[in-house]
Formats: structure tokens, sequence, C-alpha cells
């Protein structure tokens, strides 16, 4: 059987009648099935998507105008985003048993233009970590090899794609959770502008650092689903007032764009050598397109986790206080009074490595040691923003690697968070400042797995970053 794996190709199947879109759910339903070992939904909503897939057929043969601009799109939400009257749990425990009273907005758009949500994919808890393996529904493998790590937090949301059971998925990119899995399941990764879209109804982690992003087979959904999701919401004040581009209207261009890379960041010692060259060429691929590449000095790399582990981890020590055992979720039953609510709530219903991030977060911000740590952080996030602006007056891109390895093996970096929190290296540049990065497979490594690159722009500049991104064969 075919495998539907962009909308464009399903909905040229959808109008010809070759496919409907009960066949299209089954197929997904059929794919799901199939992939079960790989541990990608929390939860699947088979029967509801059949309904709704119903319905649809039964509106476009009325007629082929009566159906959104979605129709067709299969998608898969990271178990951290709100869909009404469904489970949400940010693969936590301490969320067992909680039902979303609403919907996020994201969900609401993509819902408005008829798009069919499959399941509730895997994360990392409360999408802390970079593997998939911090969930309480177990760790998700990468399709490309069973034995490795998906990436994360939104590893199964990459996976999903990967492995043909959706169109597409949402994930949340907090510090790389999207383009990181991207890279590692060889899916585009888009991690909009902070702001471009709403996060009502995001499980929030750190809260100035927080988007929700999209993984696809192509550029072209990738544009789609952004476009529809992003402007105002009354509901964030951060949600910004800009009008949203018709950014899947706008790819054909035929520009000539100034590129940059960081000498420090693809001559760094981390760095995979078969990556270094993959990335090499692939600038000389750019070359050649007639862009223009140049090598820059640049002196933050090292500063970028330390300041970033500092401000997400205060950030999610205030809005994992939430958690009480009492507003939400799980609730200890071995508690007999209030405190001990609170203390075994949390105690139980947390993992280790919230917990530690807790712990982190609270420390940085105790008084004492606030000047020292977050003060400290946040002034480096105003010299990264800085330095960032001088690099777009003269440049359209920023290029970085996504990852400094291809997919690791399960287990490998589990016990070792500071090596884990390092992996990150390359992509929380561009939550730092707030600014858009994709990440594009480009190739796959000797060892069979995928290899990605990533492409930052300035804030809101969306639409010249997809153009882009569009015009590079994957
Ligand atoms: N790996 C990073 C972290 O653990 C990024 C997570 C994310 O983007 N949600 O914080």
């Amino acid at each position: 059987m075919e495998r539907y794996s962009t909308l464009q190709q399903v909905q040229s199947a959808l109008a010809t009648g070759e496919l409907t879109c009960c066949d299209l759910v089954n197929y997904f339903l059929a794919q799901i099935e199939a992939s079960r070992h790989l541990n990608i939904y929390i939860e699947v909503y088979a029967e509801e998507a059949l309904a709704k897939a119903k319905v649809l057929d039964q509106k476009y043969a009325t007629s082929s105008t009566a159906v959104g601009r979605l129709f067709g799109m299969v998608i898969a939400i990271k178990d951290v985003i709100c869909y009404e009257s469904h489970a949400v749990t940010a693969a936590s425990k301490i969320l067992q048993g909680f039902v979303a009273p609403y919907s996020a907005t994201a969900i609401e758009r993509l819902l408005a233009e008829d798009a069919i949500i499959i399941g509730r994919a895997n994360c990392d808890e409360f999408a802390m970590g970079s593997t998939n393996e911090n969930s309480y529904y177990g760790i998700t493998r990468n399709a490309a090899d069973e034995n490795k790590v998906p990436g994360g937090s939104s590893g199964a949301s990459a996976v999903a794609v990967q492995a043909g059971t959706c169109i597409a998925a949402l994930g949340s990119d907090t510090g790389g959770s999207v383009r990181q899995p991207a890279g590692l399941c060889g899916v585009v990764g888009m991690k909009p502008t902070y702001g471009r879209i709403s996060r009502h109804g995001l499980i929030a982690y750190g809260s100035s650092f927080d988007q929700i992003g999209t993984l696809t087979n192509n550029v072209e959904d990738a544009a789609l689903l952004l476009e529809i999701m992003a402007g105002a919401d009354e509901f964030d004040s951060t949600a910004s007032q800009s009008p949203v581009p018709l950014y899947s209207e706008r790819l054909k261009k035929t520009e000539k764009y100034k590129v940059a890379y960081f000498k420090s960041a693809v001559e760094h010692e981390k760095l995979d050598t078969e990556i270094q060259q993959r990335t090499f060429q692939f600038i000389q691929q750019l070359q050649k397109a007639g862009h223009q590449v140049e090598a820059i000095e640049f002196d933050y790399l090292d500063y970028l986790i330390p300041a970033y582990y500092v401000l997400t981890t205060a950030e999610a020590s205030s809005n994992l206080s939430r958690y009480d055992g009492i507003r939400y979720g799980y609730r200890s039953p071995n508690a007999s009074n209030l405190l001990e609510t609170y203390t075994k709530s949390r105690t139980e219903g947390f993992s280790l490595e919230v917990k530690r991030r807790i712990m982190l977060g609270t420390f940085v911000l105790s008084a004492g040691y606030y000047e020292a740590y977050y003060t400290k952080a946040q002034q480096i996030r105003q010299l990264l923003w800085q330095r960032t602006k001088e690099i777009f007056n003269d440049f359209d891109f920023i290029l970085m690697p996504v990852s400094p390895t291809t997919a690791w093996e399960i287990g490998k970096l589990s016990n070792d968070p500071v090596e884990m929190y390092l992996s990150d290296i390359f992509t929380v540049h561009a939550n730092m400042v707030g600014i858009p990065a994709l990440a594009l497979p480009i190739g796959t490594h000797s060892n069979g797995l995928p290899i990605g690159v990533q492409l930052m722009a300035n804030r809101f500049e969306e639409e010249k970053l997809l153009a882009m991104a569009y015009s590079i064969p994957i």
C-alpha cells in the first residue's frame, strides 16, 4: 500500500476519490498497531478519529469546499497540549487522571480547519529531557534503530512522523525539543518565534522559552500548520499581535541569502566528525545554489547551556509549584494531613529528573544566590540577544548543527544529567533569544542514522526561513 506522508499527497488522493478520509484514518491506525513496540502513543483516539473522518467524508461528498484547509491532516499531539475532554499528563504520574477542561488555542485552530487528532504522543516528563527516556509511560524508541533514543523531549512526536503513523505531529520546544528529535529521527522540525503561536493550553515548563512547534515530512506542511496556528490570542498576552503571513503560499522564492555559521560550533570538540563533514558539504551545496555562506566568530557557545539550565529550572520551579496534590491529578494515598498531602504527592508524583530541576530552580532563585545565578543568566541572555541581533544586521540566517551526535544508545546518558544537558548545545540558542529555527534532514550517517542541520532566522522571519528551507531538496 502507498505510504501517506504529506498533506498534498493525501489531498490529491482524496480529490480523485481513490482515498476516503476513513480509509486514511484506518491506514494510520494500522500503522500505529504495527509500531506498538516503539511506544509512540500514550493514547490513541481510534473511534473518535474514525467518527470524525466519516463526518468529513460526508461533508466532502456534498461539496469539495465544505471542508477546511486541513482536510486529510491526521495529526498526533504531544502530551503537554490540552485537548478538551481528553486526558493530558505531561507524561507525569502527577497528572494521572487529569482531563483537559479546554483545548489549547493551537488545537482549536487546527480543529476549525478539520484536522483529525489521532492520539496523544509520549514525551519526557514536563518536556524535561533530550531522549524521551524520562517518561512515566516508558521510553520511546527511534524507528531507524530501536536500540537508540529518538531524542527529546518531543521524541515520540518525531517517531510518530518517522514511523508513518500520522502526517504531522505537534511538539513543544523550550530548548530544542522539536528540532533535536527531528534531527535524530530524520524529519522536519520547526520552532517558531517566541510568541508566534499562543501558549494557551500548553503545559508550562519555562514560560519565557516555550513554543509549540511542528514535526512533518516536508516544509510545506510545516508552513501550513504554522499559518493556521499562529496569531494573536486573547488568552495569551505574550502571543504576538503581528499579522500572520501566508507562509504556505510564499515558499517559492528564488532570492539569494547570506548565511553565517559559527566556527566555534562546527569546530566544536563534541561534534561528530561525520556530521561536521556533512555540514560542510551542505554549506557547499548552499554556495552552489548561489547563497553566500561565511564563518563568523561567536564567543558565547559555552555559556549557553549553563544559562539555559539556570533560567529554565528557575521558571520550572515556579510553574510546577501548582502540582500540589490538591488541584490536579495524582494525590498520595499515604498522606494524613495537608502538609503531607503536598509533600507526598509531589515526592511520589514527580520523577527524579523533574525533582532535580525543581530543586535546582528553587536554589538559583533563593535569597543569597539569586544575583549569582539567576541575574547572571539573565545578563547572558541579554548579551546573547545583542550579539544575535548584530549578526542578523549582516546575515539572513545562522546555520548550526542540530545535535553533536546522531541518536545514541538507550540508557547511555540517562545517569549523567550534565552530559545529557550538554547535548542541547546547538539548540538552546534559538530559545534563549526567541528566534525561529528549523531542523532539516540532510542525510544519513555511516551508522545508518539520520543527520540534521538547523537554520535560524531573526524574530518573525518565518516566511524567509520556510522559503529557504523549501528550496533545499530533502
Ligand atoms: N532538552 C532540553 C531540556 O531538557 C530541551 C527540552 C525542551 O525543549 N522541552 O530542557
